[in-house]
């Protein structure tokens, strides 16, 4: 029997023959030694037990050899601080994304100063950013869409597991929920453009329904700002995730729609123009 630590050492070796990421490799070990990251490191020079390092060069093999998302091995994800089961019927949360829900609670505090609110988060996939807010700040009063029946299956079931109360309804963005009122929108649509060369890790594994967002990946913007009128409070706020070089494109069509709107865009971690907020009304 090999102990973790050299476990660890053959499946790092193996991953870089690979070309891939090592990052991949540890989260793998961990998951599959079934132990917290300290106790994994307390007992590095003890041998792993032969099922569970079969069962960690397996799901390795997965990886290297078929091209799945270590997220989709393990099947959760950590986001915002809460696991999230993760299937390949919806976009895998992002890091980014954890920045939107922070940014939000943000503008909510400032504009909103622990009122209740009514908050919609339009294509919700994993239902990531619609649990983790509604987990965060008990005054919003949570609805999520999304066209695809899986994906709102998988995070009917995240919002079950992780004991949140949301209102999800299946139609294409915000088309279900015509006839209701909103106070803040969030979305992180599908938002790379039809023609642009995409990793397979990503191409392969995440659906592209969740993924591409016309020839220009505006399609969903420009859709949701301007059917935003109908769900909308006087006062009101939209909050996007998007992609890093279209702030200019994107700033313009919310300007069409809400010429007297604060509009704002705010960089992620990486440094790259990731989230705009649009401010109506205040
Ligand atoms: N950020 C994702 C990616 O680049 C795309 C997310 C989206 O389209 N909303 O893989």
């Amino acid at each position: 029997m090999a102990s973790y630590k050299q476990v660890l050492e053959k499946g790092k070796k193996l991953t870089r023959k690979h070309n891939k990421e090592t990052s991949a490799t540890e989260l793998l070990l961990l998951h599959f030694s079934k132990l917290e990251p300290t106790d994994l490191y307390l007992k590095f020079d003890d041998k792993m037990p032969e099922t569970e390092a079969n069962a960690f060069y397996e799901g390795l093999n997965l990886y290297l050899d078929k091209n799945i998302p270590v997220q989709q091995i393990i099947g959760s994800v950590y986001f915002y601080g809460h696991k999230f089961k993760v299937s390949n019927q919806a976009l895998i949360p992002r890091f980014e994304t954890e920045e939107l829900v922070a940014n939000v609670l943000i503008l909510y505090d400032e504009y909103f100063e622990k009122q209740k609110v009514s908050l919609v988060d339009v294509g919700t996939g994993s239902g990531c950013l619609a649990i983790a807010l509604a987990k965060e700040e008990p005054n919003f009063n949570v609805t999520a869409t999304d066209i695809s029946n899986e994906a709102l299956d998988l995070a009917k079931e995240n919002a079950e597991l992780l004991g949140v109360d949301i209102d999800f309804y299946q139609g294409d963005m915000i088309q279900p929920i015509l006839g209701q009122k909103f106070d803040i929108l969030v979305s992180n649509p599908p938002y790379i453009p039809t023609n642009e060369e995409v990793d397979t890790l990503i191409l392969d594994n995440e659906p592209h329904i969740a993924l591409f967002g016309g020839v220009d990946g505006l399609f969903f913007y420009r859709q949701i700002i301007k059917d935003s009128k109908k769900i909308l409070k006087d006062k009101a706020i939209i909050a996007f995730e998007h992609a890093y070089d279209k702030l200019d494109e994107l700033q313009a069509i919310a300007r069409e729609t809400y010429p007297n709107a604060k509009i704002s865009t705010v960089k992620d971690m990486q440094n790259l123009d990731r989230m705009t907020f649009i401010i109506i009304g205040f």
